[in-house]
């Protein structure tokens, strides 16, 4: 069964960042077919193409590839919003007491199914996600997208160091247990491995070596960790890692910097770190609203993407403060405006579609609507309460339309979610 979305259409022909808002374009309707987008255009134009097509009109709402969160840990769902702390007590204090609780699968489903009902609710069709040391919370949550069709991707949490004991593995078990889980997920469905280092501090040199082999075996895989996200936190891998020039270096040396990896935060970089990251098209990700409420820092878009790094965006819960994509447009903004470079909404808008999806080279399958690619949509009602209703009236382009909805809005803005062709709930 076809279905023929009519509503304003949002897709992108190019990067806004390079292009301006004109790398933005409108269109009526929307063809899905057999999970894909089969065409985008007029509607009439449509409607001749498929008239068997089910029609659904969503009027005025604008019609957007579904939000890519590029970073996240899931299992930090119910310790979103936990008072007081800056990283290394952050880990200690909240998130390390309730990552043990993944060893109990049960657990690890509950948590799984509520994130992904949570961040579906907030428009967001995809999302790269740390899990647990515990092999059962990979499982857990890919077992939980597979069911809903999700194109997602995660992967086993690795550290033997500098953590409590019952979420210590070791160089081997990382290794091994890393690569059953790759070869029982990644390819499956929609569903891809990512190898997952959690940071320097917590990994001795023989686990990041025995993971950069992994890699270097599984080049199609991505590899996710974390990056100068705290001063304190870059003078103690300075100090655990006595002869790597920097932090970056303490990845490069065993194998772990490459075109697939994701850096998460990248906020206190020195000029060699951006030189590397930059000549190997690593993908820096950035995540606005945890680096506002952990007080890390102001990450550089403006300086980084107009020296062309691959830049997602992300919501980094727990450490960040919402799972909506559209709260998390909203602090990139500010941290932009706090260093003199306000973000357009089209640069904002392309950073949680296809700006994400790119940085996690799924910019061919999905962020963008485009005939081919995989039909992630969410629709957006640009009047979701009074206080964004009265702002939009005013609106005479499409930009300034969606600006109080980015600024403002939340899960009320959400009218419906597509996933692979399929209208999920609602
Ligand atoms: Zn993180």
């Amino acid at each position: 069964m076809a279905d023929l979305l009519l509503g304003q259409v949002l897709s992108f022909t190019g990067d806004p960042f390079l292009d301006g808002p004109e790398a933005a374009r409108l269109d009526g309707a929307v063809l899905l077919e057999a999970g894909r987008i089969r065409a985008v255009g007029q509607a009439d134009d449509l409607r001749r193409m498929a008239p068997q097509a089910r029609v659904t009109d969503y009027g005025r709402a604008i019609i957007s590839a579904g939000f890519v969160d590029a970073h996240v840990h899931y299992p930090q769902t119910a310790i979103i919003a936990s008072w007081g702390k800056r990283l290394i007590d952050w880990l200690n204090s909240y998130t390390f007491p309730e990552e043990m609780r993944f060893a109990d699968p049960a657990y690890a489903e509950e948590v799984a199914a509520r994130y992904l009902d949570l961040t579906l609710a907030h428009g967001t069709t995809s999302v790269c996600s740390y899990a647990t040391i515990h092999p059962e919370s990979v499982d857990a949550l890919m077992a939980a997208a597979q069911a809903r069709g999700q194109r997602i991707w995660t992967g086993k949490t690795c550290m033997d160091r500098n953590a409590p004991e019952g979420l210590r593995d070791t160089p081997q078990s990382a290794h091994d247990d890393s690569a059953a889980l790759l070869a029982r997920w990644h390819g499956v469905d929609r569903l891809s491995y990512v190898i997952t280092p959690r940071f320097s501090p917590t990994s001795t040199p023989d686990q990041l070596a025995a993971l950069g082999a992994l890699w270097a075996a599984n080049p199609s895989c991505l590899m996710q960790t974390h990056l100068s996200e705290q001063l304190d936190e870059i003078e103690w891998v300075r100090g655990l890692y006595p002869s790597a020039r920097d932090y970056l270096d303490t990845y490069e040396a065993f194998g772990l910097l490459g075109k697939g990896g994701l850096y998460g935060h990248a906020i206190h970089l020195e000029p060699r770190e951006k030189d590397r990251l930059r000549e190997v098209d690593a993908s820096l990700i950035h995540c606005p609203t945890s680096n506002t409420f952990i007080g890390s820092g102001l990450f550089d878009m403006g300086g980084l993407k107009a020296a062309g790094h691959r830049i997602g965006l992300a919501t980094d819960t727990g450490g960040g403060s919402s799972f909506s994509m559209l709260r998390t447009m909203a602090a990139a903004y500010e941290v932009g405006q706090l260093r003199g470079r306000p973000l357009h909404p089209s640069e904002l808008w392309w950073l949680a579609t296809q700006g994400s999806a790119r940085a996690l080279h799924a910019d061919h399958q999905i962020g963008n609507i485009a005939a081919g690619m995989e039909a992630d949509l969410v629709v957006i009602d640009t009047a979701s309460t009074p206080a964004i209703a009265q702002a939009t009236a005013r609106a005479d382009t499409l930009w300034q339309a969606l600006f109080p909805t980015i600024m403002m809005g939340d899960d009320r803005a959400i009218r419906a979610v597509w996933i692979a062709g399929k209208l999920h709930q609602r």
